[in-house]
């Protein structure tokens, strides 16, 4: 067996920062905190390799495989502390705890304080002369050991603590509040007590043994890798369960020793804002999970936290100094040390470090740093002053991007403190980002009517269509029942920048009571409510919000962006106002403009219904030419406002049901303005109806059916080019043919598109360069990618429709089976979110690659909302496509995924 274990301490270790991976984060830096001659308590590391055979072989084998280096490990432990493990007269004590590659906080075991028992004890309330601080160890080994490696833990979560209610039934006794007003005595009574409900529970004594008490600490981490928790927090965060924990034994420290002792936790920097300035809270006379338990109240470090701390909470400053002094103040040695390790540790990670350090007896002793989690503002922050500070250089600093948190700096938010009191009724897909807080309404009209009178709203739907579109655009944020990730709802949410939950499936909406039930508690219209876009939650009442602030690091991040990336960011709009925002994040161009989304826009609905409804192909074409100069006036604005940059246009997609009234009251109003009966619209609407319109009549099966829709979109768009080339306006529009699976179907409109174009240059006797090309969305096409590059100019993937048929899931169903998939490890995440790299991504993959074979020149993007996912974009830009389109709001994303895949090529 490979070397299972790597011990540290006094200045030495036989591992290093570098082996995170076998060593666990917590680990290699304990090791490499040595080596840089930092306090550190000696110990050992057992590797993640041990915990993947311990998964798989099980305890017995990787006990008996382990012992002798554990053994002997101890033994290294035993002579730099001078003590002796399982020993009454001079017992060494440990700490035994979990440490995977990536952080997992909270999520796994941990034990304190083992290998004490009822003779040690003695020994150490004499040694110590303070049998306080004995006693109060013991009994917490006791807990911890019994709650963790015994699995004594409520059955229930309205359970109550085995041991914390024999704790609250002796406080109760002697008549306290606080754990740390009982005595001694009580002490003791408490490990009496403690021990016989382990005894009750197990059935055996508890073990006085350190060596039994040692190992049942390291397999209890081990299974603690496979523990619920761990597991869900691994799904959610991408980590594979291949990696394992490695387990860290070290020589215990107390900073609940006497006064002259302390526990804590420290940053380099402010991990909120990402500020300059050191920070962090400590306990003196605690251990570690008082800090974070909080029964008492932290103090700062700094003087200076300190005193912004006491005038956050209207402390005085002679009450702050006398009751909560900072520990620059009580420990002015320890600070100081502190202070320096910190300034050091950030050096050598070059990189905000998150500390934990306890002092023992004046002490300072460090137990652990770490790349410190942080917010999105204080990402882009503190990275942009490493830069300046000469740390780190620009293609470091962009790596240090979380993309996805770059979104919190777009939308308003709500405050943690807030959201902290806030109540969850009910959670769905985090749709789109963003915070929200409005009056419920159920119906776009009165979204509408609600906001002109100034209201906040929450428009919450079972589901949105395209028709609830200027509802959506004036509510704070939108709710809905049903839908995915590419539901109609959340792919005009994201468009808009508007936050918006979907897909809450527990919520019941009763449209004709106006109501919404969510976990027992029924909403009416006009109630308040609030959503968390970026986690999916619906909270209880108004949660106040703010508005996000762009500060000069944004920009700074974006510029380099775009000198390292090779990939173009477009994007996907369809109103001139969209393009703008887009413009504004840095978008070079549109790759899907959903020219379908226009016609919702003031009157032209009613158009659009006329062309539906229309018998013949002259009904239709007088429908259609109502529309003609509104499409064209959108289209100048698009082109206007991307200034030179490409515009991909689309025709239209949908299937034709979608835009034709379900309700008698607007079919009545319909066949009254065409002057035909409402039976007929009603037979219209019926004969519209499909069992699966997502593989129905839509796509370029409609232009191909009904010609003169793609005669008049063309129309509209070279119009509109033609007129902007008359005001000076640089344009080349693309024209995308949706839906193709069939090289004929792209043949047939290519030739709609050029003859209609041929036209309209020859009535303008001028023309313009367009380009015709189509999307890539059913798998068909992608497999004869290489025929359809022969006609078309470009391609643009529509992964959503790719996905959908790839996997034979619904887009708008699939969330009902998705969260249970999710939950049960059947697929990690959900593929309409992030890109299928091993099954979808084959296709893209080949039709980029047979699409070129044919055609060198062949334009290649991608819009689907992958476009703005970062490991999507990655996929794409490492694919060689020249472009990835996605919503305006997820353009500085994508634009920061883009260049990082180019810096790591
Ligand atoms: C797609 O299918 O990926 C796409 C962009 O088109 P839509 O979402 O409009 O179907
Ligand atoms: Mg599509």
């Amino acid at each position: 067996m490979a070397k299972a274990i790597y011990t540290f301490g006094d200045g030495k270790a036989e591992g290093n920062a570098g082996m995170r991976n076998l060593l666990g984060g917590k680990g290699a830096n304990l090791a490499e905190m040595n080596l840089l001659g930092m306090p550190v308590p000696p110990g050992f590391t057992i590797t993640t390799d041990v915990c993947t055979e311990y998964t798989q072989y099980g305890r017995d084998k990787v006990v008996a495989d382990i012992k002798n280096e554990v053994e002997e490990a101890i033994a290294h432990v035993e002579t730099l502390t001078g003590k002796k493990f399982d020993d009454s007269s001079n017992p060494l004590l440990v700490s035994v705890r979990s440490g995977a590659r990536a952080s997992m906080p909270g999520m796994m075991d941990t034990v304190l304080n083992l290998g004490m028992n009822d003779a040690t004890v003695a020994t150490m309330a004499e040694k110590s002369g303070n049998p306080r601080f004995a006693w109060d160890s013991y009994r917490r080994f006791v807990q911890m050991y019994g709650d963790v490696v015994l699995g004594m833990k409520p059955k229930s979560k309205t359970d109550i603590d085995p041991f914390e209610a024999i704790m609250d039934k002796v406080k109760e006794e002697k008549g306290v509040k606080f754990d740390n007003e009982l005595e001694v005595e009580d002490l003791k009574e408490l490990v009496v007590r403690f021990k016989a409900a382990v005894k009750d529970y197990t059935g055996k004594d508890f073990p006085e043994s350190a060596w039994e008490q040692l190992w049942g600490g390291i397999c209890a981490v081990f299974d603690s890798w496979m523990n619920e928790r761990a597991i869900l927090y691994r799904r959610m965060n991408q980590i594979p369960e291949e990696w394992g924990t490695a387990v860290n034994v070290q020589a215990m420290v107390y900073g609940n020793m006497g006064d002259n002792s302390a526990t804590g936790v420290a940053f380099s920097r402010d991990a909120a804002t990402g500020e300059n300035i050191f920070n962090g809270e400590y306990l003196i006379n605690a251990q570690g999970e008082d800090v974070v338990a909080g029964v008492r109240t932290p103090q700062q470090i700094t003087v200076e936290g300190s005193r912004r701390w006491a005038a956050l909470q209207g402390i005085s400053e002679e009450e702050r100094a006398s009751k909560y002094p900072s520990l620059e103040e009580s420990m002015p040695v320890c600070a100081a040390e502190l202070i320096a390790i910190a300034n050091k540790l950030e050096g050598y990670y070059k990189d905000m470090q998150d500390m934990e350090f306890t002092i023992q007896d004046g002490k300072l002793w460090m137990l652990q740093t770490r790349n410190g989690k942080r917010t999105g503002a204080a990402m882009v922050r503190i990275a942009m002053e490493l830069l300046r500070e000469g740390m780190i250089d620009e293609k470091e600093a962009l790596l240090r991007m979380e993309p996805q948190k770059l979104d919190e700096l777009l939308h308003p938010v709500f405050d943690k403190s807030d959201i902290k009191k806030a109540k969850v009724m009910a959670k769905g897909l985090p749709a789109s980002p963003g915070a929200a807080a409005g009056q419920i309404v159920f119906q776009a009209d009165d979204a509408e009517a609600w906001a002109e009178k100034k209201k906040k709203v929450v428009l919450v739907r079972i589901e949105t269509s395209p028709e609830d579109l200027r509802g959506m655009a004036v509510a704070q944020g939108i709710l809905t029942m049903r839908g995915g990730m590419t539901s109609h709802a959340a792919v005009v949410a994201r468009g808009m920048g508007k936050c918006c939950v979907s897909g809450a499936g527990e919520i019941k909406v009763d449209y004709k009571a106006k109501t919404v039930e969510m976990n027992g508690k029924v909403y009416n219209e006009g109630d308040w409510i609030s959503l968390n876009g970026s986690t999916g939650e619906v909270y209880d009442g108004q949660v106040p919000t703010r508005d996000p602030e762009l500060d000069g690091d944004f920009g700074a991040i974006m510029n380099l962006a775009a000198k390292y990336t090779k990939t173009l960011v477009r994007t996907n709009a369809d109103s001139p106002r969209d393009a703008k925002q887009a413009r504004h994040f840095g978008a070079q161009g549109i790759g899907l403009c959903r020219t379908e989304h226009m016609f919702f826009e003031g009157d032209r609905i009613k158009a659009v219904r006329e062309m539906i409804l229309a018998s013949d192909v002259e009904g239709r074409r007088a429908a259609l030419a109502k529309l003609l100069p509104m499409q064209r006036g959108d289209f100048e604005g698009i082109f206007e406002a991307m200034d030179g940059y490409g515009v991909t246009i689309r025709l239209l997609d949908p299937p034709l049901h979608e835009f034709v009234p379900h309700q008698t009251a607007t079919q009545k109003e319909l066949a009254n303005e065409m002057g035909i009966s409402l039976e007929e619209v009603k037979a219209k609407v019926d004969a519209l109806e499909e069992f699966n319109p997502m593989l129905g009549h839509r796509g370029c099966r409609l232009g191909i059916t009904y010609p003169e829709i793609t005669e008049m979109q063309t129309r509209a768009i070279l119009e509109a080019a033609l007129n902007c080339k008359a005001r000076g306006i640089k344009v080349e529009p693309e024209i995308m043919v949706p839906l193709v699976g069939v090289l004929k179907e792209l043949q047939n409109q290519a030739d709609v598109i050029n003859t209609t174009a041929a036209k309209v240059f020859e009535e303008r006797g001028e023309s313009i360069h367009y380009k015709v090309g189509t999307m890539i969305e059913v798998p068909r096409a992608a497999l004869t990618a290489n025929k359809i590059a022969e006609v078309a100019d470009f391609f643009s993937f529509g992964t959503n429709d790719l996905t959908q048929m790839t996997f034979g899931y619904s887009r708008d169903d699939a969330p009902k089976f998705l969260k249970f998939y999710k939950e049960n490890g059947i697929v990690k995440v959900d593929p309409f979110e992030v890109l299928d790299q091993e099954g979808v991504g084959q296709l893209v993959k080949m039709g980029v690659e047979k699409g070129r074979s044919t055609n060198p020149d062949l334009k290649v993007g991608i819009c689907g909302e992958h476009g703005g996912e970062p490991s999507s974009v990655k996929f794409c830009a490492k694919l060689g496509m020249n472009y990835v389109s996605c919503s305006p709001f997820r353009v500085p994303i994508a634009r920061v995924a883009a260049a990082q895949a180019a810096i790591e090529d």
